[in-house]
């Protein structure tokens, strides 16, 4: 017989250890590929996402422009040694999703606008994937568009909220995601104060869902101070780089 994992102890304790409202633990830095224009590493749990960006560049083939506006795309992929079953490498349905996803939480934060005919591409490689690597994957990417230097209203931001044994828990880990009854991944842009990702998959009770909603946005902030310290972070590297930068002959 096939043992019943409990998913919450008798202290109100998950399986990792974390309180409901707690996240996983994350890592994130920005600017480690030297050969994209910008670029992000998240770690959140044992997700392992890298990100690249390029852009924004003339849009080809030519036909895809468009005259008021950058073309944004947007390629999710997990790698084949991602999950614990060998993955197949060829696009999945639910990669094909999921990179629409991504790009349509991420479009209300650029200004593309100030691109037409040009485009962004973003692609976003799970490298190791643990649930709710979409979140960390537009985390990720939000800093990555930031690290290219392409005018954004605001970072975007995304965690999900899970249902597990009846209760709410922010964050799920893929064995919560898997063995629990419901998931709302949630993408935040605080600045506009707008939702930009809003899935769900499992039920909520019309209670459960503004208590889930409230506990995204609040996870989300958390994250977002977080992906403000990993910019900062950068450019106070970069600034140090500058000053240590021995000056050459002539250019005193
Ligand atoms: P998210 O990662 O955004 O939570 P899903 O809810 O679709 O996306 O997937 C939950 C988790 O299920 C993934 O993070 C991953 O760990 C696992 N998973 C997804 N696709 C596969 C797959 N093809 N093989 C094995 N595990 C998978």
């Amino acid at each position: 017989m096939v043992a019943i994992q409990k998913l919450i102890d008798e202290n109100g304790l998950r399986v990792d250890g974390r309180r409901l409202d707690e996240l996983r633990p994350i890592k994130m830095e920005v600017g480690l590929l030297a050969n994209a224009d910008g670029s992000a590493y998240i770690e959140q749990g044992r997700n392992k996402i890298i990100v690249a960006v390029y852009g924004p560049k003339e849009a080809q083939p030519k036909h895809i422009g468009l005259h008021d506006r950058a073309v944004i795309r947007c390629r999710y992929h997990m790698a084949p040694f991602s999950t614990d079953e060998r993955k197949s490498p060829a696009p999945s349905r639910r990669e094909i999703e999921i990179s629409k996803v991504i790009r349509e939480a991420l479009e209300p934060a650029i200004f593309s606008e100030y691109f037409p005919r040009s485009m962004v591409d973003i692609f976003i490689e799970v490298l190791q994937s643990d649930g709710g690597s979409r979140c960390a994957a537009i985390t990720a990417s939000s800093l990555a568009l930031a690290d290219a230097g392409i005018p954004l209203r605001d970072l975007v931001v995304a965690c999900a909220v899970g249902k597990i044994e009846g209760k709410l828990a922010v964050d799920p880990s893929d064995i919560e995601d898997k063995l629990g009854e419901a998931d709302m991944p949630v993408a935040f842009i605080p600045v506009l104060g707008k939702i930009s990702l809003l899935q769900m998959d499992g039920m909520f009770t019309e209670e459960e869902f503004i208590e889930a909603l409230n506990m995204a946005k609040n996870a989300c902030m958390k994250i977002y101070e977080l992906q403000k310290q990993t910019l900062k972070q950068r450019y106070l590297q970069i600034e140090k780089e500058i000053q240590e930068t021995p000056v050459q002959k002539g250019e005193e």
